[in-house]
């Protein structure tokens, strides 16, 4: 029977460190502060801005909501972040994710300042992390990351599959595993893989990012596995208060039977994604307070030095 990952309480740990980073810039007169860009009122996005804007406001942190109507032109929501961009109380910009249809995600992630791209989604963002230079990691790839090294599951010469290639979880995960302090050995599958049971029966770590409800049963995983469930999907309950109840990609009893560890969804690998969040707004803000010292600093170095 696997072990079932606890990401709550592997998130409890790290809001902790963002809040007392938090309170050390407050001591320096900063209060981190994310702006939350919502274009429509697609219900799950509501329900993350929700939960981020909470988890910032546990930690100390700020959060101001730009709510924009689903019709919006992409002039307007571009001029709304060039304003956020100037602002210097804002460290961090975050734009909930799918944008209502006719406004280009690529032009809109890319008109945001990559100082403030706390959801590493920027171009200039996602080359640091491939060249391994300085830069926002992406939220969830980083907490699967965080997640693996906290349960001590061996990622050195691992075999590690993916389950979908999207810009956001499974393309940045290849490329995060890959790296030399992680040393895995990666495989991405995605919807033009034929038979991708050939390749998730050989992984030592599983890793379900497709968006497909039940898409991982136990005949394709290895026993003792790592067994990581990134997908969120909502199916309709009609029993339950909501209506509908969360679901990942994995088939999960089955597969915890089977499996070495395994990730519970709810619980697992989405509250280590609004933690890393945390993190990059608290890394955003002190990078623009040490950047407005030593500003002053070299102001005052010239001064006397005139
Ligand atoms: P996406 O729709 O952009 O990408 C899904 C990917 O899965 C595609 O690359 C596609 O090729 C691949 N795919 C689809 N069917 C497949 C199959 N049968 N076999 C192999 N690959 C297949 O989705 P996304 O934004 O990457 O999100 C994926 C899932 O993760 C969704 O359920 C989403 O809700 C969830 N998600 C969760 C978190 C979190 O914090 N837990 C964060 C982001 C996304």
């Amino acid at each position: 029977m696997a072990k079932i990952i606890d990401g709550k309480a592997v998130a409890v740990k790290i809001r902790e460190e963002a809040r007392t980073r938090t309170a050390a810039l407050q001591a320096r007169g900063v209060r981190p502060c994310l702006a939350v860009v919502l274009a429509g009122e697609d219900p799950a996005s509501l329900s993350y801005v929700a939960a981020k804007e909470k988890a910032l406001a546990g930690a100390g942190m700020a959060s101001r909501e730009f709510r924009l109507p689903a019709g919006v032109a992409e002039a307007e929501l571009l001029g709304v972040i060039n304003a956020l961009n100037a602002d210097e109380t804002v460290h961090g910009i975050l734009v909930q994710l799918p944008l209502p249809s006719g406004i280009r995600e690529k032009t809109v992630i890319s008109a945001v300042d990559p100082a403030k791209d706390v959801d590493g989604f920027h171009p200039v963002s996602v080359g640091n992390m491939v060249l391994g230079g300085k830069g926002f990691l992406p939220c969830t790839p980083h907490g699967v990351l965080v997640l693996l090294r906290e349960e001590g599951i061996p990622t050195d010469g691992a075999r590690v599959v993916i389950l979908g290639r999207s810009n956001i979880v499974g393309k940045p995960l290849a490329c995060l595993l890959s790296r030399r302090e992680v040393n895995a050995t990666v495989t991405l599958c995605h919807t033009g893989t034929r038979n991708p049971g050939l390749y998730t029966r050989e992984a030592d770590i599983l890793i379900a990012a497709a968006g497909r409800p039940g898409l991982v049963s136990a005949g394709m995983v290895k026993e003792g596995a790592a067994v990581i469930d990134v997908g969120v999907n909502r199916l309709a309950d009609p029993g339950s208060k909501k209506g509908y109840r969360l679901s990942g990609d994995v088939d999960y009893g089955p597969v915890a039977e089977k499996a070495g560890w395994i990730t519970p969804v709810p619980g697992g690998v989405g509250p280590m994604t609004v933690a890393m969040l945390l993190l990059n707004v608290v890394q955003a803000a002190e990078d623009a307070a040490n950047a407005a010292d030593a500003g002053a600093g070299a102001r005052a170095a010239a001064v006397r030095y005139d």
